[in-house]
């Protein structure tokens, strides 16, 4: 890999070095929302940059003068791939790089992220969860199906997915309400109405789609690289004991619709291209639409953590509980869109698609708290002395998600929320 840099400084560590390039959209004090790209410790301003004129021989301004990204996303590919290269040519410090930017006022062009509240990215139109990790999708069937075989026979042969809701998607720090519903405690007749207790979570990746399709008209396998924009870190908090009662035979509803926590940047395909590798093999072959040659896994490094209430108030850090790749999930996006639109239902610019909770093999591997506690009969140590079996109130939980090789690093960034308690 060429060793790139930047005239903007990148601390080291940095998720958001100039391999990265991740666009968001942030509000400075009362302003409206502005689309941004994320380079070191500050957001370069888009909509100013394209005010400069700096991207009109390869996008249009209005795409980028817009509050979110969905007029950008239609554009496509091409216009995706000149738009990243000029951001590349303005930000880099060598022969190759384009000065405009660098000989132009830099205070009206960047600020510190710490000092803009970033803001939803895009208008997600639809948003699909799939279930795409062998060892989730087996570790809750035997939770939830104790006495059957935990893979249900279409498994193997469908990435199994369900439509999820949209309007209640928010990003990194949005407080997450404890939702009240009904559950069936064990034992009991009848079910009963109040908060959850067993709130959890569920550690995802989505990608967010661009361009689209015509409604009739499938997206090919092979074409799926034209239609993913990027990706996000996603935490699809479920309510474990409504979900349990509601999920038969439907799916799942009221226990995930609550609040679906995204990171704000979104990390595009061209970006995580280095980490780009082979995917698990698969048997029984699938059928033939969702086959390809390519690789489609992404060797993407993921932590969860945790931090209560008691820890912050005695000044313990956030304690990580679990850590996982994304590269070892048995579908991949590629197959996921394929047959998300198998049937002609109409791909929108700006969609999200969820991976599913991403699981490893062992306890300090899996995403979601049901499974690292094994139904809260192992409950988590903490290092205040607490346990943790599900969410309390005040708790807050943290993912985060990196690509690393060496001292070229790609991140995410983190998708935070708190529980507050409910109302
Ligand atoms: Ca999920």
């Amino acid at each position: 890999m060429p060793h790139v840099r930047s005239w903007i400084d990148v601390p080291a560590g940095s998720d958001f070095t100039i391999y990265n390039l991740p666009y968001g959209a942030f509000r400075k004090s009362d302003g409206p929302p502005r689309l941004g790209v994320a380079i070191g410790t500050k957001v370069l301003d888009l909509h100013a940059a394209a005010a400069a004129g700096l991207f009109d021989d390869v996008c249009d301004r209005g795409a980028l003068q817009a509050p979110l990204l969905n007029a950008f996303l239609a554009l496509g590919r091409p216009t995706w791939k000149a738009v990243r290269l000029r951001l590349a040519a303005l930000l880099r410090d060598d022969d190759s790089s384009d000065g405009r930017l660098r000989a132009l006022d830099h205070t009206k062009f960047f600020t510190e992220q710490r000092d803009v509240r970033m803001t939803m990215p895009v208008y997600v139109g639809d948003y699909v969860d799939f279930y795409s990790s062998l060892e989730h999708a087996t570790n809750l069937g035997k939770l939830f199906r104790p006495n059957s075989e935990p893979l249900l026979p279409n498994w193997r042969h469908i990435p199994i997915g369900y439509h999820g809701r949209s309007s209640t998607i928010v990003v990194d720090g949005t407080p997450v309400v404890r939702p009240s519903g009904q559950r069936k405690p064990p034992n009991a007749d009848v079910p009963v109405f109040g908060p959850s207790t067993r709130l959890d979570i569920e550690l995802e990746i989505g990608f967010i789609t661009g361009r689209g399709n015509r409604m009739g008209e499938p997206i090919p396998i092979g074409d799926a690289r034209e239609h993913i924009f990027g990706l996000v870190l996603v935490n699809d908090w479920s309510a474990r004991d409504i979900q349990a009662w509601e999920y038969q035979p439907l799916g799942p509803f009221l226990g995930k619709s609550f609040a679906t926590t995204i990171s704000p940047w979104i990390v595009t395909l061209d970006a995580l291209d280095p980490f780009r590798t082979a995917s698990p093999s698969q048997d029984p072959a699938p059928l033939p639409y969702l086959q390809t040659a390519e690789r489609w896994a992404y060797d993407i490094r993921l932590a969860v953590e945790l931090q209560t209430e008691k820890m912050r108030a005695a000044g313990f850090a956030p304690k990580t509980v679990s850590q996982t790749n994304f590269k070892e999930m048995y579908w991949t996006m590629a197959q996921q869109l394929a047959h998300a639109s198998v049937n002609g239902t109409l791909i929108r610019p700006g969609d999200l698609y969820a991976s599913g909770t991403i699981s490893g093999k062992t306890a300090e591997n899996f995403g979601s708290f049901i499974e690292m506690t094994w139904n809260g009969s192992k409950p988590l140590q903490l290092p205040d002395g607490e346990t943790r079996a599900f969410l309390e109130d005040g708790d807050e939980v943290t993912l985060r998600g990196w690509c690393e090789a060496g001292d070229f690093r790609v991140g995410f960034g983190k998708a935070s929320g708190r529980i507050v308690a409910a109302r």
